[in-house]
Order: structure tokens, then C-alpha cells, then sequence
């Protein structure tokens, strides 16, 4: 009897038409992002994306599932969660040696708010929750971002 065990291997492509549509210049210059890390799509089971230490990577790349990309979530909405983990990971790849604390919060943050709106035309900030401050799926989904975002308008009201 012969077993044969299921190998996956990635290739470089031609970038999904979705992500060109969710991560493309127009997003770098918003950002102010000039060198975006490659992407690598994976089946992860769970997480919309991860980071790894770069020391285990090629080139600094992020992952992000491959789910992302399934056909099977509206278009607009997929190519916003797209931006939002890139941004997420990407902020990961920014802060080493940093989990889901203040610096990963601010750097987040500040990606977000340059980011500014998603395809609806909602302020990306406004997603962040308590997940991006170290809680897991047991906590409430607090609209931190909507909070900072509000407070933001009160500051520039200010001045
Ligand atoms: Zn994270």
C-alpha cells in the first residue's frame, strides 16, 4: 500500500484581481507606505492573516488566508478586509517584538487614520475593537475606534 501525502507549494502570481483593486498605490500613498511587504495567501484555518518573525520569512512577507479571496463574500467587503489585515499584519511587521500593545495600537491606529475610508465610505478606524488591544473573541466588540475617532474630531474642533 502506498500513501501519498498532499503537498501545497507557492508560486509567484499576478496579483488576484481583488487585491489590486484593495491593496494598490493608492492605498501606499495614503498610508505613506513605500516599501509594502509581499504577501504570501495561505489556507490558514482561522485568522484573517498572521506575521511571522521575520527571520522566518523571505522577504518580511505577511499571511493572509486565502478565504479572503473566496468568491463567496460580497466583493466591496472582501476587499476591505483585505486593507484591514494588511494593515493589521503590516503593523505586526512595523512593531517586532510587540504583540497587541500600545505601539502595535498606535502604529494601527495611525495606519487606519491615513487610510481614511473604506469602500462604503466608512472610516476604517472605526473597526478597530478591543482584539486590536490584546483581547480575544470572549470580550464585547467594542468600538474603540469609533471612540478614538470621535475624540480626534473633538482635538481638531479645538484647535
Ligand atoms: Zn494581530
Amino acid at each position: 500500500m502506498s500513501v501519498s501525502v498532499k503537498t501545497y507549494q507557492l508560486v509567484e502570481s499576478e496579483p488576484h484581481p481583488l487585491v489590486a483593486q484593495a491593496l494598490n498605490a493608492d492605498l501606499w500613498e495614503r498610508c505613506r507606505i513605500e516599501n509594502p511587504v509581499p504577501v504570501h495567501f495561505v489556507p490558514l484555518p482561522r485568522w484573517g492573516g498572521t506575521c511571522l518573525d521575520i527571520k522566518d520569512t523571505k522577504e518580511g512577507e505577511i499571511q493572509i488566508a486565502d478565504d479572503l479571496l473566496s468568491n463567496l463574500k460580497r466583493e466591496e467587503g472582501r476587499a476591505n478586509s483585505l486593507m484591514l489585515v494588511y494593515l493589521h499584519e503590516f503593523s505586526h511587521r512595523l512593531t517586532p517584538g510587540h504583540d497587541h500593545d500600545a505601539a502595535f495600537f498606535a502604529v494601527n491606529t495611525l495606519l487606519l487614520l491615513r487610510a481614511g475610508c473604506n469602500n462604503y465610505g466608512r472610516p476604517l478606524i472605526h473597526t478597530m475593537d478591543l482584539y486590536d488591544l490584546h483581547e480575544w473573541e470572549d470580550t464585547p466588540n467594542c468600538q474603540i475606534g469609533e471612540a478614538l475617532h470621535e475624540m480626534e474630531g473633538v482635538e481638531n474642533e479645538k484647535t
